[in-house]
């Protein structure tokens, strides 16, 4: 049987990664917890001349860290993600792999000069965890908009979809 382990990758507030927990086990099926003691100190990752966290760092980090492990890992972070390409990332995932990392850096009204939100910041890092899991799970992007596997390059995208897999994804899930 498979399992999520979610584990915080700093900068990241514990908090946030608590409430994943509950809704991450639902849309899998699966039991997910938090990490026990020290987050992964995130600094290594950290890319001076683009003021970024480099996500591919993070994940063969999070590989080595958690080899014996059986089931996926989630990392959650503050820090801003990019890939060499892009000028950021919300996240990146071992396409039918063990490990994802999200960041939650882009997810805040404040990040966009607007008031902070905790409630809609908690629910993009939801929708977008599962994104990056789903990837681990074997699942590509989806064209249906409300789909949580529909890919986002902004929060307005993000705010549109749902948390939720559609049925042709809920049934590419469950074969395998
Ligand atoms: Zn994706
Ligand atoms: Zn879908």
């Amino acid at each position: 049987m498979s399992s999520v382990l979610i584990t915080a990758v700093t900068p990241s507030d514990r908090r946030l990664l608590d409430r994943l927990t509950a809704p991450l086990a639902k849309s899998f099926v699966v039991p997910v917890n938090v990490a026990f003691g020290e987050p992964l100190d995130g600094s290594f990752a950290f890319n001076l001349s683009r003021n970024q966290f480099s996500s591919m760092a993070i994940i063969s980090k999070l590989l080595e860290r958690y080899e014996d492990l059986e089931g996926k890992v989630l990392g959650v972070t503050s820090g801003d993600l990019f890939v060499p390409v892009l000028t950021y990332v919300f996240g990146e995932a071992q396409l039918e792999g063990k490990v994802a990392v999200v960041s939650y850096h882009r997810l805040g009204e404040d990040f966009y000069g607007l008031p902070a939100d905790e409630e809609l910041l908690q629910s993009r890092l939801l929708k977008e965890s599962v994104h990056e899991l789903g990837h681990t799970f074997g699942l590509l992007h989806c064209s249906n908009y409300l789909c949580v596997m529909h890919s986002s390059t902004g929060v307005e995208e993000i705010d549109i979809k749902t948390d939720k897999l559609c049925a042709d994804c809920r049934k590419k899930l469950s074969e395998r």
